[in-house]
């Protein structure tokens, strides 16, 4: 029988990206990779990295000196217990200085060349294997390949998929949530059965119940879509909202102020999600003083945004102190951004 994979990105999925990394010593694991790549062993899965080095092909670094940074990511993840079975690399790039890797490339992701290859060199099934990565390239070489995809996306460095890009099957805030992930599929078989189709824009599909049960709690991409499609159209899709449920209020009100309460109801809607993401990093994430200063001027926010909906419903309605107790709100959410931010480069 074949084994399973996990298809593991390089750069700010495994290690810190300084940009691009051109000696040994500046390769350091990110927060619970290691602990993560443990899980994943235990669940008897292959580990494979699959990188982009266009690094090569720009002349900033040579294959040896790569060979050498590689070699220091095995000895870290040695050191802390972790066997990596293989790394795969494409040292080429269109665009490349170095005339011998200045190429296209079926092994450049979002190409799947790289996970074919070592399906093929190492007998892996790609159907019942992951692909986890920090970016769109990752999530469609992954799916063109069949395997199920997780996005990572750090708070530190967060990105929206725009609408024309592929979308994986699950989004986690870090490795770690990604390993839960797969292991609430082994704890429930017919979440696995995920229809993923070798397209570039392939998209997760829940074929049972239980596979959307299990997708709603990992928080599946197809969710996370609409929230992309939300923060896109926020408005027209308020305007959709509005008329059924505040359709003499919409009547009565003036033009100005309608505008002004839909961008209201969408800054609180966006800081709500971050609200909730922070929540899931937090469950996912190492504790330190800056994440505790976060959680607490988070607490401050709530307090704030309450007060500003007080003030909204109070029937002595003054816009100043609205506007007063959501510049608090907005301030305070900067401040704990911040902290969250520094927090993640640390
Ligand atoms: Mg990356």
């Amino acid at each position: 029988m074949s084994d399973k994979a996990i298809f593991l990105d390089r750069d700010d999925t495994l290690i810190e990206d300084p940009g691009y990394i051109n000696h040994p010593d500046q390769v350091k694991l990110l927060d619970g990779v290691a602990e993560a790549l443990i899980e994943l062993k235990a669940l008897e899965y292959k580990l494979i990295v699959v990188t982009n080095q266009s690094a090569v092909a720009r002349g900033i670094v040579t294959e040896k000196v790569l060979g050498e940074i590689h070699n220091r990511l095995k000895q870290l993840l040695t050191e802390k217990g972790v066997f990596l079975d293989r790394i795969y690399y494409c040292p080429y790039h269109p665009d490349g200085a170095v005339a011998k890797y200045r190429k296209e490339s079926n092994c450049r992701k979002p190409n799947p060349g790289m996970l074919l290859t070592a399906a093929d060199e190492m007998d892996i099934d790609l159907g019942r294997s992951w692909c986890i990565g920090n970016s769109s390239s990752d999530i469609e070489a992954g799916l063109r390949a069949g395997c199920k995809t997780i996005l990572i996306d750090l708070p530190s460095h967060q990105k929206q998929l725009s609408p024309g890009q592929p979308r994986p099957d699950y989004g986690a805030v870090n490795i770690k949530e990604a390993v839960n992930i797969v292991k609430k599929s082994h704890r429930c078989p017919d979440a696995a059965v995920v229809t993923t189709g070798p397209t570039s824009t392939g998209q997760a599909e829940p074929v049972s119940q239980t596979t959307e049960q299990v997708a709603q709690e990992a928080e599946p991409v197809s969710q996370a879509a609409e929230q992309v499609a939300q923060e896109t159209e926020p408005v027209s899709q308020t305007e959709q909202e509005q008329p059924q449920s505040e359709p003499v209020e919409l009547q009565t009100r003036p033009p100005e102020q309608g505008i002004a309460g839909d961008r209201t109801e969408q800054l609180l809607n966006n800081i709500l999600r971050q609200l909730k993401r922070m929540q899931r990093d937090d469950m996912f994430g190492e504790f330190s003083i800056m994440r505790l200063m976060a959680g607490v001027i988070q607490i401050a926010v709530l307090f704030c945004l309450l007060i500003t909906i007080w003030f909204l419903m109070s029937p002595n309605k003054q816009d100043i102190s609205v506007l007063i107790a959501l510049g608090f709100a907005m301030v305070l959410q900067l401040m704990s951004l911040t902290f969250y931010i520094m927090q993640g480069r640390k």
